[in-house]
């Protein structure tokens, strides 16, 4: 057998120093490793066993075209969608062409003029910004005088139930709430914690819609947000529940009504779930799903692994190495543009694609500041594949989350710190 840790040095330009440091900290958080695992156990037992409920079988794997009618595959990854999440309906579909889309259509299909959303948790994710019109854009919700109300976290992070109590009126339709941080320095919440905001929501006002952006979390813990009162999740096929594989694609997974009123807004009014050719991309789909409770693990893996070098080197982490974690995104506060830019050039340098490009902030649209942004990916823009992003102003947070396998998340995490150790950033 071949020497790894010489591979390493060898191969991959880390200095031995770097290497021996790193390896330290995998030794401890090796019981972390061990608590992943179990989890993704059952997250695969929950995966094989809704694929085998639903007789899932090679006719599913062929290739629909134009209106796709009868497309049996699409059907039954639908249902297989609707078991793991335990809910009535899903729709799962190349035609929701990323989280926002599938956000989007899950919005405005479920409200109507007058109706009024409600955010407990803060500013949501930017794209919905504009998408619900607290950002100006042409198009939004605001539009169609569909009103939008915001209770902020309290400073310890803690839901803010008087406040909460206090925006429910009888405009409230709709409930929207972000599990994932996001691009935010907070934590992401917990099942367990999404269903206490669920129970007293519920019971302020019962029949309003509870609706989770579940981007990021599924397969995260063994349960999820359906399976405790949220009425509608909705997530991205490029993030989590496609495990790498799916090209494109969004879910929205929940209360029959609810999915049947998005999917007349996806496709049209009386037509809905009926037609979406899928054009040979079903297995895919369906061979992500299978894979990505192992995907997940992996990315959380490398997720604490970062977590844990990081906090030892001095910065802050949210979440720290040691605390329950609901979603894959990793937040480290690197204090300094050099450390950022460095660390995310780091990271791209591990990639399998596009390894030999340095990537440099840019005026993304949309952003008060400049951003950097590290991937090399299979699939643009995927974020379940190790990617780092962050806006150049202080406190100089860096967003990295996922990784394919924790192998590749390991390399990664070490080629990002070494590129901050040759530039003199750090000191091991
Ligand atoms: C990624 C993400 C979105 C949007 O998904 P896109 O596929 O990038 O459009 C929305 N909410 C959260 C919390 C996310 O992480």
């Amino acid at each position: 057998m071949q020497d790894l840790n010489k591979f390493i040095i060898d191969n991959f330009g880390i200095d031995k120093k770097v290497l021996d440091f790193c390896l330290e900290k995998e030794e401890l958080i090796k019981d972390r490793f061990a608590e992943i695992d179990r989890i993704t156990e059952y997250n695969q037992l929950k995966v094989l066993r809704a694929m085998q409920k639903n007789n899932l079988s090679d006719v599913h794997f062929s290739a629909t075209t134009g209106y796709g009618y009868n497309d049996l595959g699409r059907d039954t990854l639908e249902k297989i969608y609707a078991d793991i999440f335990n809910t009535e309906d899903a729709l799962v579909r190349p035609q929701l062409i990323s989280g926002t889309h599938a956000l989007t259509v899950a919005l405005a299909g479920n409200l109507r003029p007058g109706d009024e959303i409600l955010s407990p948790v803060g500013v949501p994710y930017d794209t919905l910004q504009g998408v619900i019109g607290i950002r100006k854009e042409k198009g939004s919700l605001a539009e169609y005088d569909i009103t939008y109300r915001q209770v902020d976290l309290k400073d310890d992070f803690s839901f803010d139930y008087d406040g909460i109590k206090k925006a429910i009126n009888e405009k409230t339709k709709l409930v929207t709430i972000q599990r994932s941080k996001g691009y935010e320095w907070r934590p992401s919440f917990t099942v367990e914690q999404i269903q206490e905001l669920i129970s007293f929501i519920k019971s302020i006002k019962s029949d309003v819609i509870c609706m989770v952006d579940n981007c990021y979390g599924e397969f995260v813990q063994t349960i999820e947000p359906s399976d405790v009162g949220a009425d509608l999740i909705v997530g991205s096929l490029i993030k989590n529940p496609g495990g790498g594989l799916a090209p494109i694609g969004g879910y929205i997974a929940g209360k029959t009504e609810y999915v049947e009123n998005a999917a007349y807004r996806l496709t049209a009014p009386g037509l809905g779930k009926e037609v979406g050719a899928t054009l040979g991309i079903t297995t895919s789909l369906i061979q992500g799903l299978f894979m990505a409770p192992q995907v997940v693990a992996g990315s959380l893996k490398g997720a604490i692994f970062a977590s844990k070098i990081f906090e030892d080197l001095g910065y802050n982490v949210m979440p720290n190495p040691v605390e329950k974690r609901s979603d894959i995104v990793q937040c480290i506060q690197l204090d300094s543009a050099e450390n950022v830019i460095a660390f995310c050039q780091g990271i791209q340098k591990g990639a399998p694609v596009d390894s030999y490009v340095t990537p440099e902030p840019w005026d993304m649209p949309g952003y008060d500041c400049q951003v950097i942004m590290a991937a090399g990916a299979f699939v643009q823009g995927s974020s379940i594949e190790l990617s780092a992003d962050a806006p150049i102003k202080p406190p100089y947070n860096v967003f990295m989350q996922g990784g394919l396998s924790w192998h590749h998340a390991k390399i990664g995490v070490i080629t990002g710190l070494q590129t901050m150790y040759e530039k003199g950033l750090i000191k091991i």
